[in-house]
C-alpha cells in the first residue's frame, strides 16, 4: 500500500546504518523523534463536504485526504503533524472527455474550484486546495491512461495523460521502444503532470526534456507561435490535458553508469562544462559538490567500507575537496567506447583518472529508490528538502556557493545546524542547472519546523533573484515559487501568461494560486 503521508509503498524501506546515524548527528546534532499523527486522527480532521452529490464524485475521508498535499517539506509536515489545513471537498476518477467535461459543467454550477492531478508529486504545493471559501474539486486523471497510438513509421506515439511513469515505459519497451522520461520521481508521476510542470528527466542530457519530447504530430513548424508552449508549464491553470503525443525512441541497445571523482569542485564543473560544450553524447551528468559526495559516501555505506573507500581515495590524490562524477552512456554498441574515451579524455585534463563501474551501477540501481531515504531521515527527526535553478556557466560556481551559505547561515542564531550540498545534473552548452538538498532538525513544535523551512527558502529563493537565475529548472512554479516569478518573466510576461489563463478559463475555476497569484 502507497504511504500516504510519506513517499512509496508501506513495503520499501530505506535502512540506513549505525555509521549514518553518527554521521548525521555530528552534522546537525540528534534529531528529534516526534511521533507522527496518525491516520485516524488526520481522518477525523476531515471536515463535512461542501459539494452536492454526483456519481463521478467520491467524497470519503480517505480519498479526500490522500489528494490534499503534494511531496514538498510544507506538505510533509502538514501530513506528518495532522496540521492539514484544507481538503478538496470530492475526488473524481473520470475516464473520458465527456465524463471531464460534465465534472467542468457541474463544478461551474456549484461555484467548485478544479484541481487537475496527475501523480501528487510536486513539491511545490501545485495540488494543494488553497482556500476553503469554494468547494475545491480534485479530478484525478489516473484511469486516463491507455496507449492510443504508437506509430513506429514516425516515432510518435500517443497516451492518456494519467498514465505513470512505469506503464508508459512498460508499453512502449515491449514494442521496442521507450521515451527516456526518467525523473526520480517516475513511479508514481504522470505524463500529462511531467508537461504541465516542465519536468526534466535523470537523462534529459540524452533524451531530451519533456518540451523536447511532447509534439504536436509535426517534425518542426514555422507557423506562428507554437500553441504547446501555452500548454508547458501551465500548471493545471489552463485545462486538463487528457492525451498527448510523445516522440518516441528505440530502446538503446547499451546503456552504463560510471562514477569518477575531480581533485576538486571547480575541476569537476569546469569537465563538466567542456564536455556540454563539446556535445559528447553522454546520456546522463551529475556532479557532487564535496560535502555531497562526502554525504552520499557516508549516508550509503558500512563504516569499514566508507572507511576503505576514504584511503583508497587519498592514495589516488583525491583529498577532502573531491567531487564525485556519476556519467552514464546510452545508446548503439558501435558509438559506445568512443563517447566513453572522449568523456574521459576531457576529464583527464582536469584531473580525473578511473572510471568506477561499481559506482556507476550503485546509482543506477537506487536511482528511484534514494526518494524513501526522506522517509527514514524523516522518522529520525530530521526535515529534508531541496531546490534548484538553472544559470550560465559563468554564475553557477558563484551561485551554488552563495546558495550554500544563504542555507547554513540562518539558523545559527538558533544555535541550530543546516546540512546543505549540491549537485549539478542538467548540463547544456551554456549553463547548467543546480540541485541543491539540505537537511536540518525538526522542532518540537511542527509550526517552528516550518518557520525555519521559510526562512531558508526565502533566503535561497533571494540568492537565486540576485544570481538572475531561474526560480525553477524542473520543479515549476506551483504556490510556492508564485512569489518570485514577476522578476524572472517581467511585467508583460506576466501579463501575457494571465491574459492566456483568462481567455481559456474565463470563470478561473481552474488550480486557483498556482502559477499566478
Ligand atoms: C521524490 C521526488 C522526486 C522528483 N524528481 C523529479 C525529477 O527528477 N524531475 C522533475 O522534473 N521533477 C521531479 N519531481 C517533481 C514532480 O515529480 C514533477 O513536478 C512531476 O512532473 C509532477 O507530475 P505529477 O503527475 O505527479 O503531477 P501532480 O503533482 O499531480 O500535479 C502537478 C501539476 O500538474 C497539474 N496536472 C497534473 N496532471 C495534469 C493534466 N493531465 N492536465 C492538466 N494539469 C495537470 C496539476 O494541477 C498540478 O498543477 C520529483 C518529486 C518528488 C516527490
Amino acid at each position: 500500500m502507497k504511504r500516504w503521508n510519506g513517499w512509496g509503498e508501506e513495503s520499501i524501506k530505506y535502512p540506513i546504518s549505525h555509521f549514518a546515524v553518527q554521521y548525521l548527528n555530528d552534522r546537525l546534532g540528534m534529531g528529534r523523534r516526534i511521533p507522527d499523527s496518525s491516520l485516524e486522527s488526520a481522518l477525523d480532521s476531515v471536515p463535512a463536504s461542501k459539494l452536492p452529490p454526483h456519481p463521478l464524485i467520491q467524497t470519503g475521508s480517505f480519498e479526500r485526504l490522500s489528494h490534499a498535499r503534494g511531496h514538498s517539506l510544507p506538505d510533509w509536515i502538514a501530513l506528518r503533524s495532522g496540521r492539514i489545513e484544507t481538503f478538496p471537498d470530492g475526488v473524481a476518477y473520470p475516464a473520458s472527455n465527456l465524463e471531464i467535461r460534465e465534472l467542468f459543467e457541474y463544478a461551474r454550477q456549484n461555484g467548485s474550484r478544479i484541481i487537475p492531478y496527475g501523480g501528487g508529486t510536486s513539491v511545490v504545493g501545485h495540488i494543494n486546495p488553497l482556500t476553503a471559501n469554494e468547494p475545491n474539486l480534485t479530478i484525478d486523471l489516473s484511469r486516463v491512461k491507455e496507449l492510443i497510438d504508437c506509430n513506429q513509421t514516425d516515432r510518435l506515439a500517443v497516451f492518456g495523460a494519467g498514465i505513470k511513469g512505469p506503464e508508459l515505459e512498460s508499453h512502449l519497451n515491449k514494442l521496442g521502444y521507450t521515451l527516456g522520461h526518467f525523473p526520480q520521481s517516475f513511479e508514481y508521476s504522470t505524463l500529462g503532470g511531467w508537461i504541465v510542470t516542465r519536468s526534466s528527466g535523470q537523462q534529459s542530457y540524452y533524451y531530451g526534456r519533456i518540451e523536447d519530447l511532447f509534439c504536436g504530430g509535426l517534425p518542426a513548424s514555422a507557423a506562428g507561435p507554437d500553441v504547446r508552449q501555452f500548454v508547458l508549464g501551465s500548471e493545471g491553470r489552463f485545462g486538463i490535458i487528457t492525451r498527448a503525443t510523445v516522440r518516441i525512441q528505440p530502446l538503446p541497445e547499451i546503456e552504463q553508469f560510471y562514477g569518477i571523482f575531480f581533485p576538486s569542485w571547480s575541476s569537476g564543473v569546469n569537465a563538466l562544462r567542456d564536455i556540454a560544450q563539446a556535445r559528447l553524447g553522454a546520456s546522463m551528468l551529475r556532479l557532487s559538490d564535496p560535502t555531497e559526495t562526502e554525504s552520499t559516501l557516508a549516508l550509503s555505506g558500512k563504516e569499514n567500507v566508507v572507511k576503505w573507500a576514504k584511503r583508497a581515495l587519498n592514495i589516488m590524490g583525491f583529498g577532502p575537496e573531491r567531487s564525485m562524477l556519476v556519467f552514464g552512456i546510452t545508446g548503439n554498441r558501435k558509438e559506445f567506447s568512443k563517447i566513453k574515451s572522449q568523456v574521459m579524455e576531457l576529464a583527464k585534463k582536469h584531473g580525473s583518472s578511473l572510471a568506477i563501474n561499481q559506482i556507476g551501477r550503485l546509482w543506477s540501481k537506487s536511482r528511484f529508490l534514494t526518494p524513501y531515504l526522506r522517509n527514514t531521515l524523516w522518522a529520525l527527526g530530521y526535515a529534508v528538502d531541496t531546490l534548484e535553478t538553472a544559470l550560465p556557466w559563468s554564475a553557477v560556481e558563484g551561485c551554488a556557493s552563495a546558495l550554500l551559505n544563504s542555507l547554513t547561515k540562518p539558523l545559527e542564531k538558533n544555535g541550530e545546524k543546516v546540512l546543505a550540498f549540491a549537485h549539478l545534473s542538467h548540463v547544456y552548452p551554456n549553463g547548467a542547472s543546480i540541485y541543491v538538498t539540505y537537511l536540518f532538525r525538526r522542532t518540537n513544535d511542527p509550526d517552528g519546523t516550518l518557520e525555519r523551512w521559510k526562512t531558508l527558502k526565502h533566503a535561497a529563493s533571494q540568492v537565486i533573484i540576485n544570481y538572475k537565475g531561474t526560480i525553477s529548472h524542473q520543479h515549476g512554479v506551483g504556490s510556492d515559487h508564485a512569489d518570485y516569478l514577476l522578476y524572472e518573466k517581467g511585467q508583460i510576461g506576466l501579463d501575457m501568461v494571465r491574459a492566456i489563463q483568462k481567455s481559456l478559463d474565463p470563470d478561473g475555476l481552474l488550480n486557483p494560486g498556482k502559477l499566478l497569484l
